[in-house]
């Protein structure tokens, strides 16, 4: 006898759960739901930041904030002031702890570990049937937050790679008023590169060094370059290492499908960080994650049928394709933009375009700040569609 759900998630990590938390919170008809996950347990793996607005998901769990953000070049520094929506920080320890105990409190929820699917899910007389490795199950409606493969991401506009390191010092020499969010290294044709500095206390910080880059960058190749920031931060002083964390984020999502087993049919959704959960411009996904998952818990309980991320606007999203584009091409540039934009637009309309809750003289003022030459050609491109 096969085992029957009203939906299954596959892949519970932050969107699987996010999703399962909302559901377990619903008033009324829960689906009955299995979530499967391939690890066997959940580990302090990430960090997850994010603009604390009001309003903002999972805001009263951080760790930490900052209301002051620092942006350095070798020319120039940029400090900005952010106490309207404070820059947070949020152990994914805390939030899988959470998400796990508020699922494990809903009988019609099953989140089980070390579980796979077998083989790809079949549709047969309005079910989805699954060979999983914890027997054979079939459901309603499929949500589906496993990663594609990098092959089938290969042509993404830009990739950023980060590696870092959560360090405890022995001296105190960190300011946790201060979160510094981009240190860059110099300016070069390969990548943009920088540091991103989020100290919690006086002797303890994360530290990453990252690239925009048209490809991805590996820990191994990016290990160097921290260890350099790291030493070159603490200034030769002791410290230990706490933690380590690494990650590939595709910018400007482009998947081939011919390499995907990809299902179309308005019951199997794909969500997550390669099916459009990041902001192409950042690769910002938490916050957009906890969004869809309030909305696709909605769409369940009024429908029954789950919903993928919602596609960005129009001009938000080709103005995120131009500058991808000019970053990509021109990685020399990286810095003198990045630098024009947060000295030459007023820190709460920044705020609002990098949180997706622009309005349209703010995205007149990130236009306006930005230098016109490396744009022409692909302002020329965009207005040419
Ligand atoms: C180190 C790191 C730091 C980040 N920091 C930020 C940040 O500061 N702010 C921000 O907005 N975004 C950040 N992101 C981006 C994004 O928020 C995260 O990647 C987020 O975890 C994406 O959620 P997801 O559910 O798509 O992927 P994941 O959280 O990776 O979940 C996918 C899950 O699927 C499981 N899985 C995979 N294959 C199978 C299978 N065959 N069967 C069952 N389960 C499977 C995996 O084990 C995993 O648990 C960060 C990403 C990383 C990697």
């Amino acid at each position: 006898m096969q085992a029957e759900f009203d939906l299954i998630i596959i892949g519970a990590g932050c969107a699987g759960l996010s999703l399962g938390v909302q559901l377990a919170k619903m008033n009324g008809t829960v689906p009955k739901t299995l979530l499967l996950e391939s690890r066997k347990f959940y580990e302090n793996d990430r960090t997850w930041c994010f603009w604390g607005e009001p309003g903002a998901a999972y805001s009263e769990m951080a760790s930490h904030q900052w209301t002051q953000l620092t942006v350095q070049s070798a020319k120039e520094k940029v400090s900005f002031e952010c106490a309207f929506a404070p820059y947070q920080i949020l152990a994914s320890q805390t939030f899988y702890d959470y998400a796990v105990q508020s699922i494990a409190q809903n009988a019609l929820l099953d989140l089980r570990m070390d579980s796979v699917v077998l083989q790809e899910p079949q549709y047969q007389e309005g079910w989805w049937r699954l060979d999983t490795s914890c027997g054979p199950i079939r459901a309603r409606a499929v949500v589906d937050t496993r990663p594609k493969s990098m092959e089938s991401l290969k042509n993404t506009t830009l990739w950023q790679s980060f590696l870092g390191y959560e360090i405890e010092s022995k001296e105190a020499i960190f300011d946790p008023l201060t979160a510094r969010l981009m240190d860059f290294y110099p300016a070069n044709s390969e990548f943009v590169g920088f540091n991103y500095v989020l100290p919690q206390s006086e002797k303890r910080a994360l530290i990453e060094f990252t690239t925009f880059a048209h490809r991805p960058y590996f820990p191994n190749e990016l290990q160097s370059k921290l260890d350099q920031s790291v030493a070159q931060y603490l200034k030769g002083g002791d410290f230990k290492i706490i933690r380590t964390e690494s990650g590939l984020i595709p910018m400007g999502l482009a998947t081939d499908n011919s390499l995907v087993a990809k299902v179309d049919h308005p019951s199997y959704v794909y969500t997550g960080l390669t099916a459009g959960a990041a902001r192409p411009a950042t690769g910002y996904a938490f916050q957009r994650i906890q969004e869809w998952a309030r909305k696709c818990a909605g769409a369940m309980k009024e429908t029954g049928l789950p919903l993928a991320h919602a596609n960005d606007s129009y001009l938000l999203k080709k103005m995120d394709d131009i500058f991808l584009n000019v970053i990509r091409d021109h990685p020399d540039l990286g810095p003198e933009l990045f630098m024009n934009l947060f000295a030459k637009v007023e820190s709460k309309r920044l705020v609002r375009f990098l949180s997706d809750k622009g309005h349209w003289v703010d995205y007149l003022a990130v236009i306006k700040a930005l230098p016109a030459a490396p744009f022409l050609k692909d302002i020329f491109n965009f207005s040419s569609l």
